[in-house]
């Protein structure tokens, strides 16, 4: 096909992993999804911990519940968080390996980088190795069953100055993955 536009789906390929992208293939999706695994669950706390325009964040969350991988729950009277599917419990193993691939190969040794434990591991637990399985008894966890904390709860991601907002505050202490944050 020559000449034609690059639209902003895939509908010409025929592949699983275009189906994928087109709902998490946007820019700042996978950094909503990581957040909602960690537990934030507020717009204005995903706002707070993003630094996402508004917009932007309205249009990701929109289409993530449209796909079906979060859905809206009330909190509180005219108010909704959101909260992960099943369906979107269903990305860990893949966002934790891309993370994974990212603290390889483009983070470097040194920074940023963040561990994933098995918490109730029956043979006392450990951190995550590739693909998401837990080195002391096998089994690939589910991520209510993870506590995640960082390598240095001094250093920012990358080796910035670390973010004051209260999601950056509460995930410099280990954190059980799905816990309401902050
Ligand atoms: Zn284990």
């Amino acid at each position: 096909m020559v000449g034609v536009p690059l639209g902003r789906d895939y509908d010409q390929q025929e592949c699983a992993l275009a189906r994928a992208l087109e709902v998490v293939g946007e820019r700042w999706t996978l950094l909503v999804l990581r957040d909602c695994f960690f537990g934030v669950r507020r717009f204005a706390d995903l706002r707070a911990h993003l630094d996402v325009p508004r917009a932007v964040l309205s249009d990701r969350l929109a289409t993530l519940v449209d796909a079906g991988i979060l859905e809206r729950r009330p909190y509180a009277p005219g108010r909704e968080e959101y909260v992960l599917t099943d369906t979107g419990l269903d990305l860990w193993p893949a966002l934790f390996t891309l993370a994974r691939w990212g603290d390889q190969h483009r983070v470097g040794p040194a920074h940023g980088r963040r561990r994933f434990r098995h918490a109730d591991c029956p043979d006392g637990g450990a951190d995550l190795a590739a693909g998401a399985v837990c080195p002391a008894c096998g089994a690939l966890p589910g991520p209510a069953s993870l506590e995640t904390r960082p390598l240095d709860p001094d250093d920012g991601e990358g080796g910035r100055p670390p973010r004051e907002d209260a999601v950056s505050r509460a995930l410099r202490r280990p954190h059980r993955l799905l816990t309401p944050l902050p």
